[in-house]
Order: structure tokens, then C-alpha cells, then sequence
């Protein structure tokens, strides 16, 4: 399997400040996120996922990456809450669509992206225009294209966010529920959804196939996207007793550290065209 790292190991920003650093922190950060956004300061990983039973892979998670000039690589769960609250992820979340396209546009077809979106990409009514966009200027086929929404953004959704991923349906793009497992979704909302795919959260992940609860839980989950005609992955695979226990129960398809952390560009698109 691959191991070749795109980027050496998140380095966390402070881990105690008081609330008053915490807001200058924030501020400073949003500041460099803003020049960042102006200067071409991001980059994207990608994290293949691949078919359990063959151990194929079948397409890659595209995972933004900012090298800090001063601090290094910060880590997404810290910044991304930054540019959600001031707005800049629209403008993120624009140029990451836009970006996974275009790379995923190079990779052998049918291997596909997932891009992470945010509630409030969703929320602002952005996403229409931002996809059709990353997949005009990249002639990439919409299907081979999915959207990450956590599953925590379907606790409070709204009509203009469910007439947004109708619409998003419509053009033919994947919809999956990511970290599901986590956000207690009813099932009654599920099954209006128009999801195509069910990303199991890796803390159902981590304890197995030893904790029978967690074992029971996610039998229960990959029967429940069978039964809406979800397809189901498993993400943070770490050992081959996780995955073997994940391929006896019936789970597709999954993603990571045991098969690979996220690649550079030019190393996934390698892993898609190296002979199996
Ligand atoms: P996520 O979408 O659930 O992405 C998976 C995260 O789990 C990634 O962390 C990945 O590196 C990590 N991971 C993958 N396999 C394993 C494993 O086997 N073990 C462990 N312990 N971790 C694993 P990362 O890159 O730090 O991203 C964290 C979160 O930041 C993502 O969680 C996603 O919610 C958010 N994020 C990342 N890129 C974007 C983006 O472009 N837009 C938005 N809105 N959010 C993003
Ligand atoms: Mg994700
Ligand atoms: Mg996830």
C-alpha cells in the first residue's frame, strides 16, 4: 500500500490560551486566512478510498491543507471553524471545489472526488453555482463528483438547504453523509435526503471488532444504508481486524491509515494509474 506522505504532521496552534488570546488567536488567524486566500496559500491532500473486497481504489477525499508561514501546517479542525464564522470559507470552499476538480479531471475514469462542504456553503445558497462552476471549467463528469456534508448539519435543516441538495441531485453530483454515527439523524429525515452514500464516523471505527456495542452499532448502520440503497464507507480503518471484521458485515468500501494517509496530487493520481 502507499505510504508516501504529501505533508509531514499537523503541529497544533496553542493548547492553552485564555478566552481573551483565544479571540486575538482567532483574529490574527482569520487575518493570515484572508492573505492566505489572496495569495494562493492553500494546498489540497488527497486520502484514496478504495473497495474493501479487492483493496482497488476507487477514488480519494480531498482534504485542504494550509501551510502556515510562521507555524507550519495547521490542522483543518482549526481553522476551517475560523473561516465558517467569518465567511471566507465560501470563498474556501470555492477554490477547493475547484482545485479537486480540476486534479480529479487528470485521474483514469471512473476514480472519483469527495469534497468536504460546509454548513455554511450550503446555508448561503453558494454551492449550486460554485459546483456547476468546478465541474464547467474542468470538464469533470458529475458523477464523479461527491459532496461531504457532516452529518451534524441535518440536526436543524431548513427548506432552502433541502431544495439545495435536490438541486444538487439533479446535476448528477454524489451526495454523502460524512462522520455519520454521531449526529443522531432521524431516521425519518434520512430517508428524505437525497444522499447516495453513508461515511461512517471512525469513532464507531476505532474499537473494533472488540467492542461488541460499537460492533453491533455498525452492523446496524451499513443495514440501514442497505435498506435506503446508501452505498457505505468506513472511515479511519487503521488494522487489518477493523477491516476484516468490515468486509465479513458487509461494508463496500473504506479509507485509511492502513491503506494510506493523504497523498499529494501527483501521488494519488499515480495510485490510480498503477497496475493493481
Ligand atoms: P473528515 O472529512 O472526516 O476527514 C477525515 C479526517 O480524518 C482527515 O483529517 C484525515 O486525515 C483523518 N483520517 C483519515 N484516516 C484516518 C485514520 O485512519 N485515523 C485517524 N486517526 N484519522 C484519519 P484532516 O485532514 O485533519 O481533516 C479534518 C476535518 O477537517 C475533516 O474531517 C473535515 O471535516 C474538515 N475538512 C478538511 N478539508 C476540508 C475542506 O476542504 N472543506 C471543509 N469544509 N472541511 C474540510
Ligand atoms: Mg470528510
Ligand atoms: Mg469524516
Amino acid at each position: 500500500m502507499v505510504s508516501h506522505l504529501s505533508h509531514p504532521p499537523l503541529r497544533p496552534v496553542r493548547a492553552s490560551v485564555t478566552p481573551l488570546a483565544d479571540r486575538a488567536e482567532s483574529r490574527k488567524l482569520e487575518h493570515d486566512l484572508r492573505q492566505a486566500l489572496l495569495h494562493d496559500g492553500f494546498s489540497l491532500a488527497f486520502q484514496p478510498r478504495y473497495l474493501l473486497s479487492t483493496r482497488q481504489p476507487i477514488g480519494a477525499e480531498a482534504l485542504v491543507r494550509w501551510p502556515h508561514r510562521k507555524r507550519g501546517l495547521i490542522s483543518p479542525a482549526l481553522f476551517i471553524p475560523i473561516a465558517e464564522q467569518s465567511g471566507l470559507i465560501n470563498d474556501l470552499g470555492g477554490w477547493v471545489l475547484r482545485q479537486a476538480c480540476r486534479e480529479a479531471a487528470g485521474w483514469p475514469s471512473p476514480a472519483g472526488v469527495s469534497v468536504n462542504v460546509s454548513a455554511r456553503q450550503l446555508m448561503d445558497g453558494v454551492l449550486i453555482d460554485q459546483v456547476t462552476e468546478a465541474l464547467a471549467l474542468s470538464s469533470l463528469d458529475p458523477e464523479r463528483l461527491e459532496l461531504e456534508v457532516t452529518e451534524t448539519v441535518l440536526l436543524d435543516i431548513c427548506p432552502d438547504v433541502l431544495l439545495t441538495l435536490a438541486a444538487l441531485n439533479d446535476i448528477g453530483v454524489g451526495l454523502a453523509i460524512d462522520d455519520f454515527g454521531i449526529g443522531y439523524t432521524s431516521l425519518a429525515t434520512l430517508k428524505q435526503l437525497p444522499f447516495t452514500t453513508m461515511k461512517i464516523d471512525r469513532s464507531m471505527i476505532r474499537s473494533l471488532p472488540r467492542d461488541r456495542e460499537d460492533a453491533a452499532i455498525v452492523c446496524s448502520l451499513i443495514a440501514i444504508a442497505q435498506a435506503l440503497g446508501l452505498s457505505v464507507l468506513a472511515e479511519g480503518i487503521e488494522t487489518p481486524e477493523q477491516e476484516n471484521f468490515l468486509i465479513d458485515v458487509g461494508c463496500e468500501s473504506g479509507q485509511g491509515f492502513l491503506f494510506s494517509h493523504a497523498l499529494s496530487a501527483e501521488a494519488i493520481a499515480a495510485c490510480f494509474t498503477r497496475p493493481a
